[in-house]
């Protein structure tokens, strides 16, 4: 899927037409999902781990018109959870029944959960059975709710027969079989690709910035600029919910050249305010580093200014580099030949093979922070932990590169890494990513006033 998208890209021209084919693709899938689904008996939504609506069927859709000012939040995308748990008015008790029983479900807790509950409309009343079930074996995958109508059984007419086909689906819950599961991913991916090119056109996308200090100073070094979705209906939404969608769909384009030209204005406005600006470290894609417009697209972010390559470090993950170690190579000369620094990152994952890092013109080695976690972890893995993060400052050092730990959360590990002469570090125990305003107050000192 990533793959046909650049290929497309490469090609102008055909780039519309293929687009236009996958979507259409994309499309008239989708249409006979939702055609299986609303096959399915009652009001059905799927939600996700979080607990928001990503599918609903047909039937869903009707029922949520019809009760549209007793429960406003049944939509596709609407926290299902959140709107149970902040239910105003007569029927809160039960909502946040349902709220918890539906948690229990989702974290592994419970295997079902099932309530019934009146439903009024002003002529008419009604009961319904709800019922939530486990989306697939794996725990925290998400759940399937169930509306299923049960006045009659409530009002005592075909009593009988209700009764018995109610029970039989309090006994077999509700679960869908694998089809129905990819459906129901499918969907939700859609859904939340067409929320991310909105995001994208609304700016809902925001930096936070984390610090990186010396350790033998304390002095803050650096920054690294992590990505963010403000989503106006949920709030802040971390960059592994999105950014793989971001990468199968091609979006990933856009949206790192946004967070690369956000760093480097950042960056100039902190030098213009006199505040003590540092290089700022953006993360790169493997999509994004493939792909042959890369360096022109770097070039051109950082021609606003003649300062601008000094406030620029892009961190690329090792396992991306060794993947094609001779394109790298070539590659990451030509973006430091402008003088942007490259960092990598999560190194000690990707098996690097010692004789191509010795020629990779880069800047700095980023400890991964499974290896920080292991140094404090107890025998054997805590002795495997120091072996490896002593290894990584020890070679970073002889290839002349400067080495930051990632994740430090204890002074412990700070200690620890300072006796093996680690250069930086990153995390939690410095300060966790807080957005650009926040950062600039607690870590941007304003440089002393001139003299007068
Ligand atoms: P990463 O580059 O390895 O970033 C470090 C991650 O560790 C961040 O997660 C950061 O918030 C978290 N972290 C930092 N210090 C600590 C700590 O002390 N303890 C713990 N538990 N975590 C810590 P975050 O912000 O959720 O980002 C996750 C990943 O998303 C990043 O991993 C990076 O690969 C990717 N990412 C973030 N922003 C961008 C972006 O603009 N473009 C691209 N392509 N990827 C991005
Ligand atoms: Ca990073
Ligand atoms: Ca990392």
């Amino acid at each position: 899927m990533a793959g046909e998208v650049e290929t497309v890209a490469d090609r102008q021209g055909r780039t519309f037409m293929l687009r236009r084919a996958q979507d259409r693709l994309r499309h008239s899938e989708s249409a006979m999902q939702a055609a299986t689904l609303n096959a399915l008996p009652a009001h059905i939504a799927v939600l996700d781990a979080q607990g928001c609506i990503v599918l609903v069927n047909e039937a869903w859709r009707q029922f949520a018109a019809s009760n549209v000012l007793q429960a406003p939040g049944y939509a596709v995308g609407v926290n299902y959870l959140a709107v149970c748990e902040r239910a105003p008015g007569d029927g809160a008790d039960e909502a946040l029944k349902v709220g918890a029983g539906i948690r229990s479900v989702l974290e592994g807790n419970a295997q079902a959960f099932a309530i019934e509950y009146a439903c009024d409309l002003p002529a008419e009343q009604r009961w319904f059975l709800l019922t939530a079930t486990p989306l697939s074996d794996a725990p925290a995958c998400g759940v399937v709710v169930v509306h299923a109508n049960i006045t009659q059984r409530k009002l005592g007419e075909e009593a009988r027969l209700l009764e018995k086909a109610m029970a039989g689906v309090q006994e077999q819950p509700l679960r869908l079989n694998d089809g129905v599961l990819r459906i129901a991913s499918r969907a939700g991916k859609l859904t939340l690709e067409t929320q991310l090119r909105q995001a994208l056109d609304n700016e809902e996308f925001v930096l936070h910035y984390q610090p990186k200090v010396n350790l033998a100073s304390g002095k803050l070094t650096g920054v690294e600029a992590l990505i963010r979705w403000n989503d106006p209906r949920t709030g802040l939404v971390p960059p592994a919910r999105f950014i793989p969608i971001m990468e199968e769909t091609g979006l990933i384009h856009e949206v790192g050249r946004w967070a690369m030209r956000k760093a480097i204005a950042d960056h100039q406005r902190w030098r213009t305010a006199g505040l003590a600006a540092m290089r700022i470290g953006v993360n790169v894609s493997a999509l994004q580093m493939r792909h042959p417009g890369f360096l022109a697209e770097i070039s051109q972010a950082i021609g606003i200014d003649a300062h601008a390559p000094a406030g620029l470090e892009l961190e690329i993950t090792e396992s991306l580099i060794m993947r094609d170690v001779k394109h790298s190579i070539a590659s990451l000369q030509a973006i430091r030949a402008m003088g942007v620094h490259i960092a990598i990152d999560d190194f000690g994952t990707g098996f690097s093979s010692l004789s191509y890092l010795a020629r990779l013109p880069v800047d700095t080695l980023k400890i991964d922070r499974s290896f920080v976690i292991d140094m404090t972890a107890g025998m054997t893995a805590g002795a495997r932990g120091m072996a490896l993060a002593s290894g990584i400052v020890t070679l970073a050092h002889a290839l002349r590169l400067n080495v930051v730990a990632e994740g430090v959360e204890t002074e412990e590990q700070s200690r620890l890494l300072r006796t093996l002469s680690c250069d930086e570090i990153q995390g939690y125990l410095i300060g966790k990513p807080v957005p650009a305003d926040v950062f600039e107050t607690r870590f941007l000192a304003r440089k002393e006033a001139p003299a007068r």
